[in-house]
């Protein structure tokens, strides 16, 4: 896994497009650190864990998921800091962690449309043995926004309205003008690859009022504000 710096005390993990790997991102603040999302597996977890021991940091004391999708959340159960995600995220994650993970049941959830084939694809990719996947809810939660002080540098998470998901959020930090946004630009696979052009218009001037030099994202590569802003327009005119 490749950990990139960003700036003095921000880092990420580059996503990988094999099992749908998104970024996953670390604050190191003196007193403590806080790694966005948790990855898609205990292995991801695992791997993030090592690079950032590479540098000798420590490993996250608390763990913001940005939204509930499974490559976001499936390293939860082997993440050790505090999780933290929106309200939504973890009613979801709580009806998740009632699923059963065999052949039949994934086929059934097919079947029902509850789950998607883009999904049940990458989650087998993931993971060899089914058996191993577990989900498990955030310790805390949230509705609107958060402080989290690691020490020398504060962390504010922020639910944001977006077509990808419900109960997004965004990890913003001032100090080094980073913001971390998941998928929050994006299509709801869930819902037909659809594009709900209002909560796109709500997420846009939601990110416009972040005074961001880069902005992370679950699969793509970091941009600058000008970069996001036109892609946000251009989806607008789509
Ligand atoms: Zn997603």
């Amino acid at each position: 896994m490749q950990l990139k710096q960003l700036t003095d005390r921000v880092f990420y993990s580059t996503h990988r497009k094999e099992a749908d790997r998104p970024a996953l991102g670390y604050i190191n603040g003196k007193k403590y650190s806080l790694m966005v999302d948790a990855g898609n597996s205990k292995a991801h977890v695992e791997l993030f864990h090592e690079a950032i021991a590479e540098r000798g940091m420590r490993k996250p004391n608390f763990v913001a998921v940005t939204h509930w999708h499974w490559d976001h959340t499936f390293g939860m159960h082997a993440a050790e800091g505090v999780t933290i995600c929106h309200k939504k995220t973890n009613e979801k994650l709580k009806e998740m962690a009632q699923w059963k993970w065999t052949d039949s049941e994934m086929a059934n959830r097919l079947q029902t449309q509850v789950e998607i084939e883009f999904a049940d694809t990458s989650i087998r990719n993931e993971y060899s043995r089914l058996a191993e996947i577990q989900v498990v809810t955030s310790a805390v939660t949230f509705h609107e926004t958060m402080e989290i002080d690691l020490g020398d540098i504060v962390v504010e998470l922020h639910h944001i309205p977006s077509p990808h998901s419900e109960g997004c959020i965004c990890a913003w930090v001032p100090q080094e003008r980073v913001l971390f946004i998941g998928d929050a630009i994006g299509v709801d696979y869930y819902n037909h690859c659809s594009l709900d052009k209002d909560k796109l218009q709500a997420l846009t001037k939601a990110i416009t009022a972040f005074d961001f030099t880069v902005c992370v994202m679950g699969h793509a590569e970091p941009m600058g504000k000008q970069e996001i802003l036109d892609i946000l327009s251009s989806l607008q005119a789509r």
